[in-house]
């Protein structure tokens, strides 16, 4: 009798060791074995990105993604930089040539009628799409990318033209602000938050958020200590990224290829 219940609980020992074994090697597979993934992406190709961001990225060794209208001033006189930004490991991400909104839009009165991407066709916007992949690999060399929908729109007076686009990027992001379990994320419509004022504990809070849920969280700044209206003071971004990099064993900091390219493993 005693023999038999040795024999059982041997048993129940390696089921729960088998059964052990299996949830950690699920869980060391997702995020680089991580609780949670962040991507940092910074739009529209502003000056502090280069003078305030990437100094900030690289004193802690994080990448993060910068998503580039072509026509931009701040894209067009700093070439050199953003070449440099690409060789450090921050991906230049394809935000359009001219930065086309949807005027048809409510509080869209600032889109100038030339500007206005309700009057493009979508065989207009894949061209402007597909020259800024063209103006990007000149910069960085590559050919695989991501992509931001500009103000979020996803379609021309067309329709949407999320699906023509699906071959041309690895993913596309958009703007509605959620945390997103891997198997969950729309890898042609990425959701962020996007942060205006916000103070460096609310920025940590998501990002703890995240951890809790084993979720990926997408940031989308436009200023970073200024130079445009939707801004993050320094200081709350730097203590986001210290909080990052002070925790970089429970948390995966990268850039939207790597994690869109993890995605899409997953989900394949
Ligand atoms: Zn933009």
């Amino acid at each position: 009798m005693k023999s038999i219940f040795k024999i059982l609980s041997l048993g129940l020992i390696c089921v729960s060791y088998h059964s052990f074994a299996q949830q950690a090697s699920t869980s060391n597979e997702l995020w680089q074995g991580r609780q949670a993934a962040v991507v940092l992406t910074y739009d529209d190709a502003l000056n502090v990105h280069l003078d305030n961001v990437v100094p900030a990225l690289e004193a802690h060794g994080l990448k993060g993604t910068f998503y580039l209208s072509a026509f931009f001033d701040g894209s067009k006189n700093r070439i050199n930089d953003w070449r440099k930004a690409a060789e450090l490991g921050h991906e230049l991400g394809n935000h359009t040539l001219y930065h086309p909104c949807d005027a048809s839009l409510p509080g869209r009165s600032w889109v100038s009628p030339d500007n206005d991407l309700h009057n493009y066709t979508t065989a207009q916007i894949l061209k402007e799409i597909r020259m800024t992949n063209v103006f990007l690999e000149t910069l960085d060399g590559k050919k695989e990318r991501t992509f931001a929908y500009t103000c979020g729109d996803t379609a021309t007076g067309e329709g949407s033209f999320m699906e023509d686009i699906k071959g041309d990027f690895v993913a596309s992001r958009g703007v509605r602000g959620a945390l997103n379990l891997i198997g969950n994320i729309n890898l042609l419509n990425v959701d962020s938050y996007g942060i205006n004022g916000e103070s460096g504990a609310e920025l940590i809070q998501l990002v703890k958020e995240a951890q809790e849920k084993n979720a990926l969280i997408t940031f989308l700044f436009h200023g970073v200590g200024g130079e445009h209206n939707l801004n993050v003071s320094l200081e709350a971004h730097q203590m986001l990224i210290d909080y990052l990099a002070e925790n970089e064993e429970t948390i995966w900091t990268t850039t939207m290829l790597e994690a869109a390219k993890h995605v899409k493993e997953h989900q394949n």
